[in-house]
């Protein structure tokens, strides 16, 4: 087996171990160390790798959850040397091959052998790559033969020479891939390009030296990668293998990639009629269940204060369910909703926020200034959302104090930025990140703060659908200013 790829999960002594039986058995192997899990995923260089070798111990569940649909698209083997760790159990159903290591390292024998038959029979599933070369000079032709064709028995090779020919010949088979010469009898690459472009084939040119800025302007074209011809040795047909498994493994991928965006599409549409029955058919029994509680009340006037107090926390809790659903419901529906950006005049928006808090505003006596704001291009019902659950905030984290709060806006650094500033209890610094976690609540249920922690994700998630950010500053007892920014157009 030539050139084979591998990627090796090892600890370092098992790494020289593993190195050593391999250039001894495999020729010109190309080994990839990584000594743990996280190395691996943060390497792009997974999609090159003809099999992919773990230590048992140095993986987890969650590698393997992750690699799973990649591994089943490119049908690369996953060899896991096993040495009695917990969880191998759960590679069940994945698992290409297990190998027991043992303390007398006989299983480095049987490496070498195991990953060319797990090669083989990958190959042999995968059915033949086709490969369409155009090339019209005899010497590179012959190149061709013998330094790519003869080696690579794996791949199914046909050869043309004109530009004319290559257009008949793409209709013939279903060509995986095309290998171009730049000067041709009839064209030159940049029409090859075309013909593959057309008939959707990833295509490779090879140009003579010196000519990299034309490769440049292949690449631009829409070439999948270039190889620079050695004139004399033909040495560049052996550097063609890995371009060639590279360019392969990249369709796959993309094919990868797009059914990845249609199950996320998929699932988003189920998440959508999950919340949307949520809201429709839960809210209705809770609402029914709060109002048999206050019925209950209202029939029984001898209840003991025991009793009632428990009935009142029943009512409360039923209304915080109530609060959580609607949330979640509003927080699902975000991605849904239409995404056309209008002109918002930003003023408006916080009027209108404002006007919705009608009732706490008149409870609390909130003091609300609204300073003049520039209009940008958003969607008006959920600015006018953000700016509500912040105020909303700033009203209801009051304390004792009688709320005063300060909607203003400025420019800077090329972006609009908008601050919420109140006079409330304020949040500690260690706290700033949680706030915008889902559910992060700073108080429990029996404070006197009601809420279910999804305001301020529900903020946050508008502003990453806007390309805004958010921030806030603020200290225990020194009030509380949150920040959010849009990029000035
Ligand atoms: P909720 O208000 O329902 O708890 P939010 O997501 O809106 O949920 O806020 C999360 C937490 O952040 C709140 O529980 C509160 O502790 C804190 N918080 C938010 N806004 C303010 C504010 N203006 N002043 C003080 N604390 C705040």
């Amino acid at each position: 087996m030539n050139n084979l790829r591998i990627t090796i999960i090892a600890d370092k002594q098992e790494q020289v171990l593993i190195g050593n039986g391999l250039d001894a058995a495999l020729i010109q192997p190309q080994i990839t160390f990584y000594a743990s899990q996280d190395d691996f995923k943060k390497s792009a260089k997974l999609h090159n790798s003809d099999i992919i070798i773990a230590q048992e111990t140095l993986i987890n569940r969650g590698f393997y959850t992750q690699l799973a649909p990649f591994l089943e698209l490119t049908k690369t083997p996953l060899l896991i040397l096993k040495d009695g760790g917990a969880g191998s159990q759960s590679f069940k159903n994945h698992v290409v091959r297990e190998l027991n290591k043992d303390a007398g390292g006989d299983y480095l024998k049987q490496l070498a052998p195991l990953i060319s038959q797990l090669v083989d029979e990958q190959v042999a599933a995968a059915g033949q790559n086709k490969i369409l070369f155009l090339e019209d000079e005899e010497i590179d032709i012959t190149f061709i033969k013998r330094k790519f064709i003869k080696l690579n028995p794996q791949y199914e090779c046909d050869v043309v020479s004109s530009i004319e020919a290559l257009r008949n010949q793409v209709g013939q088979k279903n060509y995986d891939l095309i290998v171009s010469d730049f000067n041709l009898p009839d064209g030159d690459a940049f029409d090859s390009i075309v013909i593959a472009k057309e008939a959707d084939i990833p295509i490779v040119i090879a140009t003579g030296q010196g000519s990299e800025k034309v490769a440049v302007e292949l690449m631009k074209a829409g070439a999948a990668d270039y190889l620079i011809k050695d004139k004399n040795m033909g040495e560049h047909m052996l550097i063609l293998p890995s371009i060639v498994k590279s360019v392969l493994n990249l369709k796959k991928l993309e094919a990868y990639n797009s059914g990845l965006l249609e199950m996320l599409r998929i699932k988003n549409q189920d998440l959508e009629r999950f919340a949307y029955i949520i809201a429709h058919d839960l809210r209705s029994p809770i609402a029914s269940a709060i109002l048999l509680i206050d019925t209950l009340q209202m029939l029984a006037d001898d209840l003991s204060a025991d009793l009632r107090d428990t009935m009142n926390m029943l009512t409360d809790v039923s209304h915080n369910i109530t609060n959580t659903i609607e949330g979640i419901y509003q927080y699902t529906v975000l991605d849904s909703q239409a995404d056309a950006f209008v002109t918002v005049d930003m003023k408006k928006a916080a009027e209108d926020a404002l006007q919705n808090l009608k009732t706490k505003v008149d409870e609390s006596g909130a003091v609300v200034t609204i300073e003049a704001m520039p209009a940008i291009a958003a969607n008006y019902v959920q600015m006018v959302q953000l700016f509500q659950n912040l105020m909303g905030n700033g009203i209801k984290y009051r304390g004792d104090k009688i709320p005063e709060l300060t909607v203003r806006s400025f420019e800077q650094n090329d972006e609009h930025i908008f601050a919420i500033s109140d006079n409330g209890i304020g949040i500690a610094r260690e706290n700033h990140k949680k706030i915008f976690e889902i559910f992060g609540r700073l108080h429990n249920s029996s404070s006197q703060y009601e809420g279910v922690g999804m305001g301020l994700t529900i903020v946050k998630r508008i502003l990453e659908r806007h390309n805004g950010r958010i921030w806030v500053e603020s200290d225990l007892g020194e009030g509380t200013t949150f920040f959010f920014a849009f990029k000035a157009a």
